[in-house]
């Protein structure tokens, strides 16, 4: 980022928006993806965190995360890192280290959409929303939002819903501070024993996070305790799966089967 000429820190929303229209230019948040571009063309840095989004407020229904909120904000915070019965607090003390925690924001890492974010994967389990602003304040879901490449955009909140049910999120890396080969979280409401909703999430296919609906719909109307092998192997054969450094497309596939059994006997217990 030789080039750089200008860092702005704009106080609206929308004066970021335009400048951010200029061609080479960068928003910025926590940095530490920022810090990793190499590019001569870039000219003009813009500084989110001089805007005033960065809050969790609670509302009847739901949460709203204002997008400079650090990933260790959502551990702090005693309503918001007990969504779930401690999905939040549990989940997101797996991304990185405490020094990471401190300076990613929740806005930068879903507005970057890479495919290894445990933070997508994450608030996607959730059943989440995001709001953006494109010339205009807009909501959509969380899925449709990583799926749809909405360029030039600013994430301003995510809306996650309070949570119905248990949630859990696994997460294999070859080490504790690693990268995730494989991430997936899984939402369950039940009826009894019997499963009524279910909303699977696997992350770093090494492609983005997705929804894998087959096996929703078949975990529907069966016993918690008794659908863990078939869906186990169901996973298997429907995931998208690809090859990187980190691992084969194969052993993405084995793996998935692995998380799911784990994250099921879990919601089970
Ligand atoms: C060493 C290391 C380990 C990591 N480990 C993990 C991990 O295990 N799991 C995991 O999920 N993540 C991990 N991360 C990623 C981290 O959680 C964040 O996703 C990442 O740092 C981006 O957040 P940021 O606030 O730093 O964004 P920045 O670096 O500031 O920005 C990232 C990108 O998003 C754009 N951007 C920033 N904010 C906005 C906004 N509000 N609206 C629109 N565009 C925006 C920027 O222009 C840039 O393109 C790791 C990062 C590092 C450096």
């Amino acid at each position: 980022m030789i080039n750089i000429k200008e860092y702005v820190k704009p106080d609206t929303v929308q004066s970021a928006y335009e400048i951010g229209q200029m061609p080479n230019s960068l928003y910025v948040s926590g940095g530490l993806m920022v810090s990793q571009i190499k590019s001569e063309r870039l000219e003009r840095l813009i500084d989110l965190k001089s805007l005033d989004l960065d809050y969790i407020r609670e509302e009847e229904n739901y949460f709203k995360i204002g997008a400079n909120t650090k990933l260790s904000s959502l551990i702090s915070h005693p309503a918001f890192s007990n969504l779930g019965k401690g999905f939040i607090k549990e989940s997101i003390k797996e991304i990185g280290s405490v020094q990471i925690r401190n300076m990613a924001t929740v806005g930068g890492s879903i507005a970057f959409r890479l495919g290894w974010s445990d933070v997508i994967t994450i608030f996607m389990t959730a059943g989440s929303q995001v709001e953006i602003y494109k010339g205009n304040f807009q909501r959509i879901n969380l899925e449709d939002f990583i799926s749809q490449k909405v360029k030039g955009a600013i994430v301003t909140e995510i809306t996650v819903p309070k949570i119905d049910g248990k949630c859990v999120f696994e997460k294999f890396a070859k080490s504790n501070f690693d990268i995730a080969t494989l991430n997936l979280g899984l939402r369950v409401s039940l009826d009894g024993k019997f499963v009524k909703e279910a909303r699977l999430v696997v992350g770093s296919r090494p492609m983005l996070s997705q929804r894998i609906r087959e096996v929703e719909e078949f975990m529907i109307g069966k016993e918690i305790d008794k659908v863990s092998n078939e869906a186990s192997e169901l996973i298997q054969k429907v995931i998208q799966t690809g090859t990187d450094i980190r691992a084969s497309a194969e052993y993405r596939k084995a793996l998935s089967g692995s998380l799911l059994l784990k994250a099921l006997r879990r919601v089970a217990q």
